[in-house]
C-alpha cells in the first residue's frame, strides 16, 4: 500500500512530501494509523549521514503513536481501535541471549531499526513521518489512555532512552543524579529521575531554561558555561546521564562523580570522545553507554509515566514545518520536543 510521507533524497536535501510503500499486513502484523510522530535528534544525525551512509530516499521518525486500523490473523495482543506506539526498532532475531533476556535493543544479530534498517522482506524500513506503518505485534507498545495522545510519541524514544539508564543505575531516593543537556531526552530524564525519587541537577549550557527545568522537578540547575560550576560540583554525583548531541570535555564532567559514580552517555555525537584514564581512577569512576531499551522495559516506562502523570513538553507542528524544526533543534531552540501532527501528511 502507498502512504503519504516526508523523505529526504540525500544527506543535504530537505525533507519533502512523497509516498512510500508499506507491506501488506501479515499474520503477526498490526497496521497503525499514525496520529503523531516526534522529532528525535537521531533523525537528524541519520538523515544527514552523520553516523554513516544511509539509503535514500529515506523517511525517518521513531517516536510513533497511533491507532490500530487492522490486525493480522495471528495477532492476539492488539485489536482495532487500540492506542499504540512504536519506538526505535521493529524487529530483532528473538533467539540470541540478549533477545531472550528482553534486551532486544542489544540483539547480537542486530535489531531492525524503524528506519534505515533491512526489513524481513529485504526492503529498507521507513520511519514514522508518514500516515501509516505496519509492524509486527511483538514490537508494538500499548499507550495508556491517561497519557495525552499528542504528548505520548516522544516517550517511545526520549522516554525509554532516559528511563533505561536511570532504572539500570538505580536512580532513586538518596541518589544525586545530574542530567546534561535540557533538550528532548534531557527534559524527560529530569521528569523521570525526579519521579524515581532522586535529587536531580540539570547541567545546561546557560541558565535560559532554568525555570522550566525546576518546574519539571530539578532540584538544582547550573550553567556549564560558568567556569565555577565544575569546581563547585566536584565529587558530587552518583550518576550523570549525558544527553548532549555534540562532543563535551568529559574530564570536567567525570570530575563531578563521587565514589563509584557512573557517567552514562546516551548522547550520540559522531565524533569519538577522548578520556584520560586517571580521571576514572579517581573515585573508581565508570564511564558507560546505553541504547534505548527493550520492549518489556519500554512498556514498563509507559506505565510508569502514566502512573506518575509524566509527559513531555511539546511543540506541535505540521509536516511542512519539519525542516524549520530541524534547524531549531540544531540551535538547541526546542521546548522540548517537536511533534508532527500526522494528519498533515495527507
Ligand atoms: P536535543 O533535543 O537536540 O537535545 C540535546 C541538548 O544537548 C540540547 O538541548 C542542548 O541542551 C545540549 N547541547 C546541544 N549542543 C551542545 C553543545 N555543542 N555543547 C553542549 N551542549 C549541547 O537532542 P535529543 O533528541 O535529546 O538527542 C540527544 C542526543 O541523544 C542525540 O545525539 C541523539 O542522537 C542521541 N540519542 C541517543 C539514543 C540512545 O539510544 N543512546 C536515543 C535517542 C537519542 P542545553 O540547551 O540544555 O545545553
Ligand atoms: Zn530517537
Ligand atoms: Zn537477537
Amino acid at each position: 500500500m502507498h502512504v503519504n510521507a516526508y523523505a529526504a533524497k540525500s544527506a543535504t536535501s530537505p525533507l519533502e512530501p512523497t509516498t512510500i510503500e508499506r507491506r501488506a499486513v501479515g499474520p503477526a502484523d498490526v497496521l497503525i494509523d499514525i496520529a503523531y510522530a516526534g522529532i528525535c535528534h537521531s533523525d537528524i544525525h541519520t538523515i544527514r549521514g552523520e553516523w554513516g551512509d544511509v539509503p535514500y530516499p529515506l523517511t525517518v521518525g521513531h517516536e510513533i503513536v497511533g491507532t490500530v486500523a487492522e490486525v493480522g490473523s495471528d495477532v492476539t495482543k492488539y485489536a482495532v481501535g487500540d492506542r499504540v506506539g512504536v519506538g526505535c526498532m521493529v524487529n530483532s532475531c528473538r533467539e540470541c541471549a540478549n533477545c531472550l533476556a528482553g534486551e532486544e535493543q542489544y540483539c547480537l544479530n542486530g535489531n531492525v531499526g524503524t528506519y534505515a534498517g533491512i526489513d524481513r522482506d529485504g526492503t529498507v524500513t521507513q520511519g514514522g513521518y508518514s500516515e501509516k506503518i505496519v509492524v509486527d505485534q511483538d514490537f508494538v507498545l500499548r499507550v495508556p489512555e491517561s497519557i495525552p495522545y499528542e504528548k505520548a510519541a516522544p516517550l517511545l524514544c526520549a522516554g525509554i532512552t532516559t528511563y533505561s539508564p536511570l532504572n539500570h543505575w538505580n536512580a532513586g531516593p538518596g541518589k544525586k543524579v545530574a542530567i546534561v543537556g535540557l533538550g528532548g531526552l534531557g527534559h524527560m530524564a529530569v521528569k523521570i529521575a525526579h519521579a524515581m525519587g532522586a535529587e536531580v541537577t540539570v547541567l545546561s549550557q546557560t541558565l535560559s531554561k532554568k525555570d522550566d527545568g525546576l518546574a519539571m522537578g530539578a532540584d538544582h540547575y547550573y550553567a556549564t558555561s560558568d567556569p565555577e560550576t565544575f569546581d563547585k560540583l566536584k565529587n558530587t554525583f552518583d550518576l550523570i546521564v549525558n544527553t548532549v548531541s555534540a562532543p563535551l570535555d568529559l574530564k570536567q564532567y567525570l570530575g563531578t562523580l563521587t565514589l563509584d559514580g557512573t557517567m552514562v552517555n546516551v548522547g550520540a555525537p559522531p565524533e569519538p570522545l577522548p578520556i584520560q584514564v586517571f580521571t576514572l581512577f579517581n573515585n573508581r569512576r565508570s564511564f558507560a553507554g546505553s541504547s534505548i531499551g527493550g520492549i518489556r522495559e519500554t512498556q514498563e516506562m509507559l506505565d510508569f509515566c502514566a502512573e506518575h502523570g509524566i509527559a513531555p513538553e511539546i511543540e506541535l507542528i505540521s509536516a511542512e514545518q519539519i525542516n524549520e524544526a530541524y534547524e531549531r533543534v540544531l540551535k538547541s531552540d526546542v521546548r522540548f520536543r517537536f511533534v508532527i501532527d500526522a494528519a498533515t501528511f495527507a
